[in-house]
């Protein structure tokens, strides 16, 4: 049994959906479990209605709402023939279910309402497939991930009950594989135990995928993405990033935490647990090999690069030149939490300590009021923190070289420095 992610850029049209369809009919022989985002930017433009609608803009919610409307009955109706009328009216009923809604005036939380109106996107993108699918004669189930993700009320970013859920996959899901059938469902949504639609974060549906993984102890998890596999670089900043086609767990986390767009830790963490393979595959040419995430150390690295810009260095010095001890840092700890600051460089000095920042001008400045109580505080905005891993002198060269360089930090695997 295996576990296949589609993303949103894999389903932005009807062109794409029916690519979804060949790449699935080159595995016959695999039971899988389909989970499928909704369609390009459909979730960005719920957001759009969901906010009309809290801010009292009914016409304008509703004329937003249309627009989706639209451009999903016109992808069902080039890829449908036979199943036409029946994907139309099942797409109609999530239309009506959020349009009743958007008529009446809000009451409750805009998180509330936010997932009301943004989990229809999924729903919209699997039903459309799911017909498609069948239209193509792959035998598969349309499943509402609701009736099995339950979580808690903690709306936007809600919390798996791992052993309900569990139950429910069992339940639910496992029948159906043992009948041969491919599951087509949803990521990124789930519901209260009062049936009300949640959501777990937006890009979610990775994590959904790998607990679909885990809970169903998948032989692997495919992440279908649209580049051809992990890189060593942004491409986009770093024109000769190269490609990896192997990577260890612990070597993805690390990667993340220095700020690379890779899979992100929490979606990594339930396959690791269960010793699950994650491959990232491309899903413009599946014939290329992409890359496997799993267990094994990863060897031969290149130096894989993340680069943070607009980044502010903060420089905090005690006022009387005391040494900086443990209440300071545990005090600068308690702020960051209250301002909801993440550092993503730290250095301790005797009487100073440096931090560095992504340039949150609001918070940073808050920040530096509420700290300017107990220390003299400098502020450098303008700065580029650029983190190499499995550096060599080449790299060092090519991506530190001649920067002007505020800070910098060695161990054996790492070289960051905070640089103009
Ligand atoms: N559709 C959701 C989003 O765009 C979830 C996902 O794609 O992972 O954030
Ligand atoms: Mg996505």
């Amino acid at each position: 049994m295996k576990v296949y992610k589609f993303g949103g850029a894999s389903v932005n049209s009807a062109e794409r959906v029916s690519n979804v369809a060949t790449i699935l009919e080159r595995f016959p022989d695999d039971d899988l479990v389909i989970v499928i985002s909704a369609m390009g930017k459909t979730t960005n433009a719920l957001e759009k209605v969901a906010h009309a609608y809290y801010e009292e803009k009914k016409e304008e919610a509703l004329g937003l709402f249309d627009e989706i409307k639209k451009q999903h009955l016109t992808i069902a109706k080039y890829l449908l023939v036979t199943h036409y009328l029946a994907c139309e009216a099942r797409l109609k009923d999530f239309f009506t279910e959020v349009e009743w809604m958007l008529h009446d005036a809000p009451v409750r939380e805009f998180d509330y309402y936010y997932d009301q109106i943004v989990s229809v996107g999924e729903l919209l993108a699997t039903c459309i497939v799911s017909f498609y699918l069948s239209e193509r004669g792959i035998r598969n189930q349309w499943m509402d991930v609701r009736d099995i993700f339950r979580t808690d009320d903690n709306f936007r970013d809600a919390n798996i009950n791992w052993e309900f859920t569990q139950q429910q996959v069992d339940r639910q899901i496992l029948p159906l594989i043992k009948e041969k059938k491919w599951v087509v469902t949803q990521g990124f949504i789930g519901a209260t135990d009062e049936n009300e639609s949640t959501t777990l974060g937006r890009e979610g549906s990775d994590y959904s995928a790998a607990l679909f993984a885990s809970m169903l102890h998948a032989e692997s998890l495919t992440i279908w993405k649209d580049v051809e596999s992990v890189m060593s670089a942004d491409p986009k900043m770093i024109p000769d990033a190269l490609p990896i086609h192997s990577l260890s767990y612990n070597e993805v986390i690390e990667m993340a935490y220095y700020g690379a767009q890779v899979i992100h830790p929490k979606t990594i963490k339930p396959l690791q647990n269960k010793n699950i393979p994650l491959y990232v595959k491309c899903f413009l040419d599946a014939d290329l090999p992409g890359t496997v995430i799993h267990d094994n150390i990863s060897k031969d690295l290149p130096p894989i690069i993340v680069i943070k810009e607009n980044q502010v260095m903060m420089e905090l010095k005690t006022k009387d030149f005391s040494f900086v001890g443990d209440a300071h840092a545990y005090q600068l700890y308690q702020w960051f939490n209250e301002h909801s600051l993440r550092p993503t460089l730290t250095q301790n000095g005797a009487i100073s300590l440096i931090f560095a920042f992504d340039n949150w001008e609001e918070k940073i400045s808050r920040f530096s009021s509420a700290a300017a109580e107990v220390f003299d505080v400098h502020v450098t905005p303008g700065l580029t923190l650029t983190t190499i891993r499995h550096y060599n002198k080449n790299a060092l060269d090519q991506y530190v070289g001649e920067k002007e360089v505020l800070v910098k930090q060695q161990t054996l695997k790492n070289f960051r420095a905070l640089h103009r």
